[in-house]
């Protein structure tokens, strides 16, 4: 048997990183088995509730995290339509089955009949649930309702005695009481499908072999299971990982900070890294590896380490992980996912001359070991582009002030404006010599001053290494500017 597994969203906005979450799973265990197929499902039947581009929101957000469907909208596929909008005709098809055989009726209640029962249940502390009255309808009746032009909507007959079992693959046997159950309903007075019949229906005409899906789905699982058997269909594995949580361990919301893939895009986060960040939010590889490529994630996936105590979003973490695989990415692709940022900022213009072009390769460079998400490039190298950089008031102080700022730039500028050449240790030398001149015991001062005269900041890249960068006329240039600005008091 080949792995078979589906993403089915229902378009009902971008998705959110719990929801792709499960997409990932699906993708890592069908792209772990041979032969597996990952199949996209979109589950639009609920027309009032789909949002308008939710469904390329959806494709989109996929596509940028490199998840690729072997089955699916603008794929096509052996099992298609894959919008559950356009298999109206299958759904039709299969709950006259499930009428002929009394597995489902049509149930002409009211909202006011169902609103008056929900009150009266509540008053009496009874469970709320529909009471089954036109199960016992004789069909007589049904016809005559139904010519008469009474809507109506199709209920599932679910046994009121015994208990469901429902095998999760994670969880073991969960049972439930049916005398507990809902007669759900699967066909809504439009004649459009509910989820709990489309979903069940496509899941088993696609041959979907695991039903991977939150958690919050294990109350309606018992459904499910009952739909399959009264069609005589064998049933899929159930797989219900745990749901993700903020640090906090309440539900992953806004409020914790970014939550829609796309956001993520465009906070600066590499599609890599929150892939594989998102495939240790319940799932571990059994080792204590954190930091795996997608080659290694799709190696080591199993539903077996599949968890089900909740997982938290650490956004902290994924920024530290961001930065691993900024870390990692070749040089000239990361000047290219910086240089938008940049452009947008005004840093550098939009069509590069070739001078600009090595001058942003080599800031750029000292950059990529320090930053975690995209967009704080532009703060950390503003200065580096702008000549009238302000000066941090603090560290003027602290440095400048302290130890006769004007006079270490003097002899720093003379040591460096002697060098023939323009290597970090050519510069390192030129430092010790003026620390000599003026007669100090430590470097440190005539560091801290040149890195405030040259970048305005008491933090950077190291301060040989910005130089180099920067080139002898900048720093010459600048030598002279902060001269000239500090110098009043
Ligand atoms: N359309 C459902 C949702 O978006 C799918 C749930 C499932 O995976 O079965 O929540």
């Amino acid at each position: 048997m080949s792995v078979r597994v589906r993403y089915a969203p229902s378009p009902t906005g971008s998705p959110h990183v719990g929801n792709i979450r499960t997409a990932l799973f699906d993708w890592l265990l069908a792209r772990h088995t041979p032969g597996g197929k990952f199949i996209l499902r979109i589950e639009d039947t609920d027309r009032a509730r789909e949002a308008p581009g939710a469904r390329e929101e959806i494709m989109e957000s996929l596509r940028w995290l490199g998840l690729d469907w072997d089955e699916g909208p603008g794929v096509g596929g052996p099992f298609g339509p894959y919008l559950q909008s356009e298999r109206l005709d299958i759904y039709r098809e299969q709950i006259a089955v499930l009428l002929a055989k009394g597995a489902a009726y049509k149930c002409f209640c009211t909202p006011e009949r169902l609103a008056a029962l929900r009150e009266a249940q509540e008053k009496n502390k009874q469970p709320t649930m529909y009471d089954r009255a036109c199960r016992k309808l004789s069909d007589e009746e049904v016809r005559r309702r139904e010519s008469a032009g009474e809507p109506y909507v199709i209920r599932q007959a679910l046994p009121s005695e015994g208990k469901t079992v429902v095998q999760d693959y994670l969880r073991g046997p969960i049972e439930f009481e049916n005398a507990l159950l809902d007669d759900p309903v699967l066909i809504k007075s439009d004649g459009m499908p509910t989820y709990h019949f489309a979903a069940m229906v496509d899941d088993h005409l696609m041959e979907i072999t695991h039903v991977i899906r939150a958690e919050e789905w294990i109350s309606s699982s018992p459904k499910h299971a009952q739909l399959y058997m009264a069609f005589g269909w064998e049933q899929p594995i159930w797989v219900h990982p745990s749901i993700i949580l903020g640090p906090d361990k309440k539900r992953l919301s806004k409020r914790h900070g970014a939550t829609g893939v796309l956001d993520f895009r465009s906070e600066g986060y590499l599609p890599d890294a929150l892939v594989n960040f998102l495939a240790l939010c319940g799932w571990a590889p059994g080792d204590d590896r954190e930091v795996m490529t997608r080659d290694e994630l799709i190696e080591a996936f199993s539903l077996d380490g599949v968890q089900t105590s909740p997982a938290i979003f650490d956004h902290e973490k994924l920024r530290w992980m961001n930065g691993v695989y900024i870390r990692q990415l070749a040089p000239e692709r990361f000047v290219e996912l910086c240089r938008p940022y940049l452009v947008e900022a005004k840093l550098v213009p939009e069509a590069a001359d070739d001078a600009n072009v090595e001058y942003v390769r080599s800031v750029l460079a000292l950059e990529q070991e320090r930053i975690r998400t995209l967009p704080e490039i532009t703060d950390a190298v503003s200065f580096f582009f702008r000549d009238d950089y302000p000066f941090d008031e603090k560290g003027v102080e602290k440095w400048f002030r302290k130890h006769d700022g004007l006079a270490v730039l003097a002899a720093a500028e003379s040591r460096l404006r002697a060098l023939d050449t323009w290597t970090h240790d050519d510069m390192e030398a030129a430092v010790e010599r003026a620390t000599a001149d003026l007669d100090l015991e430590k470097r440190a001062p005539v560091i801290h001053v040149l890195r405030i005269a040259l970048t305005g900041r008491t933090a950077g890249p190291g301060l040989f290494e910005l130089m180099e960068a920067m080139g002898r006329d900048r720093v010459l240039s600048r030598i002279e500017r902060a001269s000239t600005v500090l110098a009043a008091p």
